[in-house]
């Protein structure tokens, strides 16, 4: 029984990441893994969005990196991937990008919940003063769900990002939670255990317990992240993520190969 593939990995290209590629598989042989699959924050249209993403004229750039990597560990199986932040308008933007490698899988991620705010920046936190919690947790679920619903995604990412700092919700939210994971399985798309919610805050991997099980009676895939933002994160806490998955019911774990899905026990 083998440790499931790391499939959230970033490169220095997102400029707050470090590390070449080369060193984020050596990581991953050295830490047991036999698959991994980077991810990186994906372009904008607008080059300007933000400061934590590659440019656009980077794409080649970056999928060089990870080509560069798998000829350097051919005993490795390294995935082509990105992270792709979901914004309702950027459908169009998505299936561009999505024809111009032969990517393995897009995870899709919701970051902002609106053009201005990204929930999980940490130099954005005093937006949540003075906010609802419940109302930002319930526009984040209704995005997640176009998310899941877009047919744009193998995987979504992070998928309870709003606990990160710890607003919780005193409220029972499992009507959110099961009309996205709904979408989820109606379009084929799996969520991810992210490892990366244990290093935040939170000190919880995304996404709880409470939704996995939820994931598990949908018949909702999974896989497994850590969201490395640098070689020594590869395949961080995935003994916990394993036990949680198998706490929630799974023994199955998701892979992808141009964008094609099986699955795998771990
Ligand atoms: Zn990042
Ligand atoms: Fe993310
Ligand atoms: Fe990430
Ligand atoms: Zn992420």
């Amino acid at each position: 029984m083998s440790l499931p593939a790391d499939y959230h990995m970033h490169t220095p290209l997102c400029r707050h990441a470090v590390g070449e590629p080369v060193e984020y598989a050596r990581r991953a042989l050295e830490a047991g893994l036999t698959e991994i699959g980077f991810s990186d924050h994906s372009p904008m249209a607008r080059e300007d969005f933000d400061a934590w993403r590659m440019f656009d004229r980077q794409l080649d750039e970056y999928v060089a990196s990870v080509r560069q990597a798998q000829s350097a560990f051919p005993e490795l199986t390294i995935r082509l991937a990105l992270e792709v932040d979901y914004l309702p308008g950027q459908e169009e933007w998505i299936r561009s990008l999505a024809a111009r490698h032969p990517w393995d899988y897009f995870i899709g991620s919701v970051h902002y919940i609106s053009n201005a705010w990204a929930i999980d920046d940490p130099g954005k936190l005093s937006e949540w003063n003075g906010r609802d919690p419940g109302a930002v947790w319930t526009l984040y679920f209704e995005r997640l769900t176009q998310a899941a619903a877009s047919g744009l995604f193998d995987i979504l990412g992070h998928v309870d990002l709003p606990k990160k700092f710890g607003h919780r919700l005193g409220k029972d939210c499992s009507s959110l939670y099961q009309t996205f994971l709904a979408a989820a399985k109606q379009s084929g798309c799996a969520i991810e255990l992210n490892t990366a919610g244990l290093r935040k805050p939170c000190k919880e991997i995304y996404p709880s317990l409470e939704i996995l099980k939820l994931a598990r009676q949908h018949d909702v895939g999974i896989t497994f992240g850590s969201d490395a933002h640098a070689p020594g994160d590869v395949g961080m806490d995935f003994a916990g993520a394993v036990a949680l998955a198998r706490q929630a019911g799974y023994s199955e774990t998701c892979r992808f190969n141009r964008r094609q899905r099986e699955s795998v026990r771990f």
